[in-house]
């Protein structure tokens, strides 16, 4: 599931394009994710993107907004005049509108804003500015690296845990924005053993890990995120971490920190990756 630095490549894209664009007309395809589609969105503005999580908010200058959580396979794809150049993956999205399209937001300027689900788990909902931190998903989101995540929490919400460091890292209600990927990457990095207890840490290791976290998170937003299943940024091209990965995925791999081979295990059902080597 796209994790923090793809939301956040997706936000950054439409956060370039859309800002300033007024919606002109609504073509809905898939009828269960909205009500009234016309209803608050024909004739406004975009005014300003926003990323809660893995969450993304579309503002509108009428006081409403677009929430959206993409889930596992949601894709946002803008197209318009100024990006002729940098066409979107025929392999990842299709040729536009495809038959996973299942929202396109007319925009002035001749451009087009396509919102495309394979699994059909995302949802979008139109709601009033003021209420979108009212929605359980943002209400219940833990404070984020880069935004309000500090050492002093993390240390505490470390402490009185007894889940295991990984599963810890990847509540949403705990930390937001951090999945499976970069849960991963992280304990590779600060060489901490994933199925430890999050309490048995000690002080040194806790800094070590929120250092990692915030390192591989930086990571993938420098490489445009990872592109495990169809994730694609705001111009429907994929991302270039799944090249950078340290241990996800690469069971029976060199480790990156010493001569160890990742090896794959399971946490709370997830598949995890780790150097037996040289994380403890
Ligand atoms: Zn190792």
């Amino acid at each position: 599931m796209p994790e923090l630095p793809e939301v956040e490549t997706i936000k950054l894209g439409l956060e370039k394009y859309l800002v300033g664009k007024k919606i002109t007309d609504i073509e809905l395809l898939d009828n269960r994710l909205l009500q009234d589609p016309e209803l608050h969105l024909k004739g406004a503005k975009v005014i300003a993107v926003k990323r809660f999580g893995k969450g993304l908010v579309i503002d509108l200058d009428n006081n409403y907004s677009i929430a959206v959580h993409i889930k596992l396979t949601g894709q946002f794809i803008y197209q318009g005049n100024e990006i002729k150049k940098s066409p979107p993956s025929i392999k990842l999205v299709g040729t536009l509108p495809s038959k996973f399209t299942r929202i396109i937001f007319k925009l002035d300027k001749n451009a087009n804003l396509y919102f495309n689900d394979v699994r059909r788990f995302a949802w979008v909902k139109v709601l009033k500015t003021s209420e979108v931190k009212r929605l359980p998903f943002f209400k219940e989101l833990g404070p984020e690296p880069f935004k309000d995540l500090k050492i002093d929490y993390f240390q505490k919400v470390l402490k009185k845990s007894n889940s295991a460091v990984k599963s810890l890292l990847m509540d949403q209600k705990k930390i937001g924005g951090v999945g499976n990927i970069y849960a991963n990457d992280a304990l590779n990095l600060a060489c901490i053993d994933p199925r430890r207890k999050a309490s048995s840490l000690k002080d040194e290791e806790v800094k070590k890990l929120y250092a990692a976290v915030h390192e591989v998170l930086k990571r993938g937003l420098k490489y445009g995120g990872a592109t495990e299943i169809n994730f694609v940024n705001a111009l429907g091209q994929a991302g270039k971490y799944l090249e950078h990965f340290l241990a996800y995925g690469r069971g029976g791999e060199k480790c990156y920190n010493c001569s160890g081979t990742i090896k794959k295990i399971r946490i709370a059902g997830r598949g995890t990756y780790f150097c037996p080597n040289c994380q403890h």
